[in-house]
């Protein structure tokens, strides 16, 4: 079992390669499919030995093996932490079910799609909307429609009239894409671990780090509080 949650959680981590390749292409405007990896610095496209996730990099000791150049940190934290939240979300679902239903099928996309959001959201602070989309599509199966989204809906379009300049739109049409597939409950839930995991990950970030941030991603904080609330509430 051992072996298998280790095959899940390295599989979680080619994903997030993966994505962080989309993530950083996507910001780019342009993802050619049939090129290969390349190198952002040199351009120099990567070699097999190279495309390992996590591995690589750690034996690179955080350069391009090509121009020297350094790789950034972000990505390493970025598979692992992306491995891990595979790893938990397959040992969850196998916990209280021995069967992976298409159920459980769709949660992983939509995992996926928001994983993808929130790298997009980190890199360049914007979210495509066919994104959004996706997740409206994938939740089609398990939407709780009720009187309570219409009211939903009417308090976020006066929040985005309102409060553009301290909530980003694609935030809040996110917080209601998500909130269609989740109790009246489990919405102050949602908002309440989001925003106070963006605030403590804002202050501790401006205390330890030497570039101060002034905007912060919230794409991030909200999709680990849907997550958290779909897999363990
Ligand atoms: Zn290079």
């Amino acid at each position: 079992m051992f072996i298998f949650y280790l095959f899940i959680f390295y599989t979680g981590a080619c994903l997030a390669s993966f994505l962080l390749w989309l993530a950083n292409h996507w910001n780019q405007e342009s993802i050619p499919i049939k090129q290969r990896s390349r190198c952002d610095h040199c351009q120099q496209p990567l070699k097999w030995y190279q495309l390992f996730p996590i591995f690589s990099i750690l034996f690179f000791r955080f350069r391009c093996p090509s121009c020297s150049n350094r790789i950034s940190s972000f990505y390493l934290i970025s598979e692992l932490f992306i491995g891990l939240i595979v790893l938990i979300a397959v040992y969850q679902f196998l916990e209280s079910n021995l069967l992976l239903t298409s159920y459980h099928l769709l949660i992983l996309l939509r995992l996926a799609i928001l994983i993808l959001m929130s790298l997009i959201d980190i890199l360049g602070r914007w979210v495509p909307d066919v994104l959004q989309a996706g997740i409206f599509i994938c939740s089609i199966g398990v939407v709780q429609w009720s009187f309570y989204v219409l009211i939903l809906l009417f308090l976020l379009l006066l929040l985005y009239h309102f409060g553009a300049k301290y909530i980003g739109g694609a935030d809040i049409k996110l917080i209601f894409l998500l909130s269609i597939s989740i109790s009246i409950q489990q919405l102050p839930l949602l908002l309440f671990i989001s925003s106070m995991s963006a605030l403590i990950f804002f202050f501790l970030y401006n205390l330890l780090a030497k570039n101060k941030m002034i905007q912060i991603p919230f794409v991030p904080f909200l999709s680990l509080a849907y997550f958290y609330i779909i897999l363990f509430n």
